[in-house]
């Protein structure tokens, strides 16, 4: 699970939002939980290295910068941003072949424009969270929950029982 600050997703959202109809990217600082959950505290927007093809490429400085500024400390680089213009909020072949870390999670962002309004603007209507599985070959989504977030006990949650299912005992038959 990730779960992440309001304020950090409120930031995602609008960055989403603005950079559309073009994409927004950045990274993600936090910490990672020893039972598995991602905790994502603050957002970090980077320029968007490459523009075209509807593909990102956060600019390495960031990487670099915030390793730095975070050092040994209980924080960390937890995972990436990036938004689907027109798009859904799954990751594209692109994504997973540009992909790597398998402790990195994908945050993306859905983001519509608005019909019959010129220029367009751009509204985020999903949000996702993926990590990298198997080995790096395919995505796994995780369920993803802002940080006052609270659980309604009449409610199911069918990823929360599949992920318990995975900690007892592998894949099944
Ligand atoms: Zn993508």
């Amino acid at each position: 699970m990730m779960i992440i600050a309001r304020e950090a997703l409120r930031q995602i959202v609008d960055a989403a939002e603005a950079a559309y109809p073009g994409d927004c990217c950045g990274l993600i600082v936090g910490r990672q939980h020893a039972n598995g959950t991602v905790e994502a505290v603050r957002a970090h927007p980077s320029a968007n290295l490459r523009k075209q093809d509807k593909q990102f490429e956060i600019d390495p400085r960031l990487w670099v910068d915030l390793a730095r500024a975070l050092g040994r400390g209980p924080m960390k680089v937890v995972g990436l941003y990036h938004s689907h213009p027109d798009g859904p909020a799954q990751p594209s072949a692109i994504d997973l072949e540009a992909a790597w870390g398998e402790d990195l999670v994908w945050l993306i962002v859905s983001v519509a424009g608005s019909e019959g309004e010129e220029p367009r603007r751009g509204q985020a209507v999903q949000v996702t969270a993926h990590i990298l599985d198997h080995g790096g070959r395919q995505f796994r989504e995780l369920p993803l929950r802002t940080a006052d977030w609270h659980v309604s006990p009449s409610r199911t949650l069918p990823e929360d029982a599949e992920e318990k299912g995975e900690g007892a005992n592998g894949e099944g038959p």
